[in-house]
């Protein structure tokens, strides 16, 4: 199991993997700087307390309402940099393809309307996020979806059982390409999911629920 001292894993595919959607210098910058900020940041913040150096980064996530102020903040907002950034770079993909039929598109249907009221919904929430944040897809136990919000580097912990797609929305995501145009990105954000890895996650979030959700490393 991952924990102290935390690193920042390679992505999957190339810098340049993401274009014309997501360029090359937005990718390093996102991945190298920022995400690399939140993991020496989280590990400079563990550093000091032993007790917290074998928990994981979910573990950590669950435990920071209980920790004592002066660490919980920092632990609170650099291992959500973490877990939410590793999920963004996770949902993407250069190999994007429409979301097959499968458990994940029916849910899609069944909550939404359709594939077209999903993608509208999301991208409104998306926009609609004030400053910094995230959009998510989210999944309960019994596998119905909802659609949330967070800011900053919040996670959608107690909004969420099991995140299923993020779509960060710091201007840090898109600015050098989309300058300040969001529903552009957004857009473009659309051509590059990783919707295996989305139905994936669906599919493990209703196993786990049937089972122990709370052993469960992979989520919250
Ligand atoms: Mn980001």
């Amino acid at each position: 199991m991952e924990h102290y001292p935390f690193m920042n894993t390679p992505l999957a595919y190339a810098y340049d993997a993401l274009e014309p959607y997501i360029d090359a210098q937005t990718m390093v910058l996102h991945h190298d700087r920022h995400l690399q900020t939140y993991v020496d940041n989280l590990n400079a913040a563990l550093q000091p307390y032993p007790w917290l150096q074998t928990l994981s980064l979910q573990q950590l996530l669950r435990a920071s309402t209980h920790l004592p102020m002066t660490i919980a903040t920092p632990v609170a907002r650099n291992a959500g940099g973490v877990y939410n950034h590793r999920l963004y770079f996770d949902g993407l993909t250069p190999e994007s393809a429409p979301l097959p039929d499968g458990a994940l598109s029916s849910a899609i249907v069944r909550r939404f309307g359709s594939i077209s009221q999903f993608r509208e919904q999301l991208t409104q929430a998306a926009a609609g996020v004030f400053g910094s944040g995230y959009a998510w897809l989210c999944a309960d136990r019994r596998g119905t979806l909802s659609i949330v919000t967070t800011a900053n580097q919040e996670t959608p912990q107690g909004l969420c059982l099991c995140p299923i797609l993020n779509l960060d929305v710091w201007e840090h995501a898109y600015y050098l390409k989309h300058f300040n145009k969001r529903a552009d990105y957004l857009t473009d954000w659309f051509h590059v999911v990783n919707w295996p890895a989305a139905e994936a996650r669906y599919l493990q979030c209703k196993e786990q629920s049937a089972d122990s959700y709370f052993e469960n490393h992979e989520n919250f």
